[in-house]
């Protein structure tokens, strides 16, 4: 290692309280508490806070952004042999091949444009990130995830058609709704696909999500503090 990872008492406090309030989650839930992963999200923090998560054994991180992952992972990853990065930003087709070399899975496959573009990265940089498809359960036109009424197909296609490794669903809800139906939407489609990961719930509304069937929680405010 290249030096002592920083320690931060915060962030060490906010991390054991996420991870007991996602263990009281999943007892409520008669789910046993590995059941579900915690996915830190780091985005807007920096790599020093990334670091002291690290040092209290947090190895799974979220970010939005193929740039700002790129600044701040590949340089940790020699030390922490177990870290694995998730994309859960919107994706432009042209950081395809970018996104496929920094990540562990991508999060947000949202439209057959993205599906090929991923498939021709995949086929070139001879990596193979694990996959969920994005779902806009609420039928947002501003947010991004396929539509309700076509996400069927378009899981069936990226399977299929494309031999994409898709693992499974992810969703954000929106703000304004009670998330719990559109939790509940998204695990009922993960189960008709056999599907078997559910990437649902942040710092506002995990254990909701988890009373749902979240396999994979992201969480950022709550560990790293308030974003700018
Ligand atoms: C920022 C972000 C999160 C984390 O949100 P918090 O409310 O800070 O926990 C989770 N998922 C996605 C897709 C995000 O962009």
């Amino acid at each position: 290692m290249p030096h002592d990872p920083p320690l931060d008492p915060t962030i060490a406090a906010n991390l054991g309280q996420i991870r007991h309030r996602i263990a009281e989650a999943c007892a409520r839930a008669n789910r046993p508490a590995e059941a579900v992963t915690l996915v830190a999200v780091s985005k807007t923090h920096p790599a020093t806070a990334v670091e002291a998560a690290l040092a209290c054994g947090q190895m799974i991180f979220g970010e939005n952004r193929v740039q700002e992952a790129e600044g701040k992972f590949p340089a940790l990853r020699p030390a922490w042999p177990a870290l694995r990065l998730h994309l859960i930003g919107a994706l432009q087709t042209n950081k395809a091949r970018e996104a496929v070399r920094v990540a562990d899975v991508i999060e947000s496959l949202d439209r057959p444009k993205l599906a090929l573009a991923l498939r021709d990265a995949m086929a070139r940089e001879d990596r193979q990130p694990r996959l969920l498809i994005q779902v806009n359960t609420g039928d947002e036109p501003q947010k991004a995830g396929i539509a309700r009424a076509e996400a069927d197909a378009f899981i069936r296609a990226c399977r299929e058609e494309h031999g994409l490794p898709v693992d499974g669903l992810m969703c954000i809800p929106p703000a304004e709704d009670d998330p719990r139906p559109h939790f509940a939407l998204l695990a009922e489609m993960a189960t008709r696909h056999g599907l078997a990961t559910l990437s649902m719930g942040m710092s506002g509304d995990f254990e909701a999500a988890i009373a749902e069937g979240a396999t994979h929680v992201r969480v950022g405010s709550a560990i790293f503090g308030r974003r700018d």
